[in-house]
């Protein structure tokens, strides 16, 4: 992140301006309309900024700028087609540590002014920090056909009750679900069709229910989140709604930035993977955790790579919640098998391949792989095998000394639907050497079986 995105109180602070154009009037009716005591430096007024003064005052200055006129001012622009002007402004605010805004020029800039979709009290800024105002003026097109324009009246009708609704519920996360179904329910709905009377007396049942309800904290709940592999296109829209409405979330190691940022940002974060020294949280502490914060009332999201019942021990964190009384849900997510497949171009199953496939884990417990290799050796069948990077030697071993064709294809999937995603193909008897050779990382995936052969014609994915 290159700036910081703030919005600025200017009511009744001075600001300046030197300049007299179109630049120099698009600030400037931002100035007025957000309250400033502004100074225009130029010899003469331009067109717009006459218009302007038609709705607005402000002052006007013809004469040259001094160190003097900068004093009080809290934000400067150089607007002036000439930059010299600009520079010398520029100079004289740093003098006294003024930000200044050079208009075209980031690289002379402070700060920054974004694009705005404009739904008072609500405020969108865009920002490119300068690199594609292309793509900020589609952003912007995109917000401004989709944001309703009675979003500004919720927030200003919203603004009005907040005193009283601090007083009334106390507690926090009780209050939060109280806007939370206001914002989203029938009050909002009444609003955006300009029934504001309507909105009201819902409120005011609302209130009175609120203030009955007492201000014990909300019961809690866990929500059991898949996130796909990696890549937050294949999040589900359930899993991003609770992912928004979350007040605590604790995820692991195969949680990338990607998705955490999708999280509300108020969300407190728990890092529950492996640690610096390579210990884990346990998993019992893991489900204690999970009941305390759901006992206090919050709202606790329990992210898990890939789908949370396929080798993701979802299943035992909630039985310690079934059996704690806490209120749960499980999302359903991509497991690594079909994301990876997918943008590996390997189909699972293929009616010339494969008509059956099966997921078993390769992890080796007390050094040893404890597979049904019989039912994993089969015509016509797809073996995914997941956490089976370390064991990937005694696995293709295992595969071969129990009767498996040695050119049976083989792939390993490193980083599957990520930007770094690797895929090395290979039979059972030259996995082992290319995936060495290629210093293959975890997460991997392996596939097993003639479909490998088919990525040649169907892969895609490029990053
Ligand atoms: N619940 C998860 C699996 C957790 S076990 C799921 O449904 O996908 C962790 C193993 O999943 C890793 O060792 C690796 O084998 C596999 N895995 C998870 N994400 C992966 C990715 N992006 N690329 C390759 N393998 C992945």
């Amino acid at each position: 992140m290159d700036h910081l995105p703030i919005f600025l109180n200017v009511s009744g602070k001075r600001t300046l301006i030197v300049g007299n154009g179109v630049s120099a009037a698009r600030k400037a009716d931002l100035l007025l309309r957000a309250g400033s005591e502004l100074t225009i430096v130029a010899p003469e007024l331009g067109e717009e900024l006459s218009q302007l003064a038609e709705s607005y005052s402000f002052k006007h200055q013809a004469t040259e700028l001094t160190a003097g006129d900068l004093n009080g001012c809290v934000i400067v622009f150089g607007c002036d087609k000439d930059d010299s002007v600009n520079q010398n402004l520029r100079k004289l605010a740093h003098d006294v540590g003024i930000p200044v805004n050079v208009s075209d020029k980031t690289e002379d800039c402070d700060f920054i002014m974004p694009a705005l979709v404009d739904r008072s009290p609500l405020l969108i800024a865009i920002s490119s920090g300068g690199t594609s105002p292309l793509l900020v003026r589609m952003l912007k097109a995109r917000f401004e056909t989709t944001i309703p324009a009675a979003y500004g009246k919720l927030a200003e009708f919203a603004g009005s009750y907040r005193d009283r609704i601090k007083e009334l519920v106390p507690n926090m996360t009780r209050r939060r679900r109280f806007w939370e179904v206001m914002v989203s329910g029938p009050v909002a709905e009444h609003l955006f069709s300009s029934q504001l009377e309507q909105a009201e007396s819902l409120m005011e049942s609302h209130l009175e229910e609120a203030a009955l309800e007492g201000d014990q904290p909300p019961p809690g709940e866990v929500y059991l989140v898949g996130t796909g592999p990696g890549d937050p296109d294949l999040l589900t829209f359930r899993a991003l709604r609770l992912m928004q409405q979350a007040d605590v979330v604790l995820y692991d190691r195969l949680i990338g930035d990607g998705i955490l940022n999708l999280v509300r940002r108020d969300a407190r974060r728990v890092y529950v993977g492996k640690l610096k020294n390579n210990h884990t949280v346990p998993q019992e502490e893991i489900s204690e955790m999970l009941i305390d914060l759901a006992k206090q009332g919050k709202r606790v999201l329990r992210l898990k790579g890939g789908d949370p019942f396929v080798f993701g021990r979802g299943g035992e964190e909630i039985e310690a919640l079934s059996e704690n009384g806490i209120a749960f849900q499980v999302v359903p997510g991509v497991t690594a098998a079909n994301g990876c497949a997918a943008y590996a171009g390997i189909p699972l199953t293929h009616r010339d391949h494969a008509q059956a496939c099966v997921f078993v884990t390769g992890h080796e417990k007390d050094g040893e792989l404890n597979l049904n290799w019989d039912s994993l050796i089969q015509p016509r069948q797809t073996v995914v095998l997941y956490m089976g990077l370390t064991s990937l030697e005694a696995i293709t071993r295992g595969f071969i000394s129990h009767g498996a064709d040695p050119k049976t294809p083989a792939a390993v999937v490193e980083n599957g639907t990520r930007p770094g995603q690797r895929v090395i193909t290979g039979t059972l008897d030259s996995l082992l050497d290319r995936t060495s050779q290629a210093r293959v990382k975890s997460p991997a995936l392996i596939i097993v079986g003639s479909v490998v052969s088919l990525r040649d014609k169907l892969s895609w994915f490029e990053n």
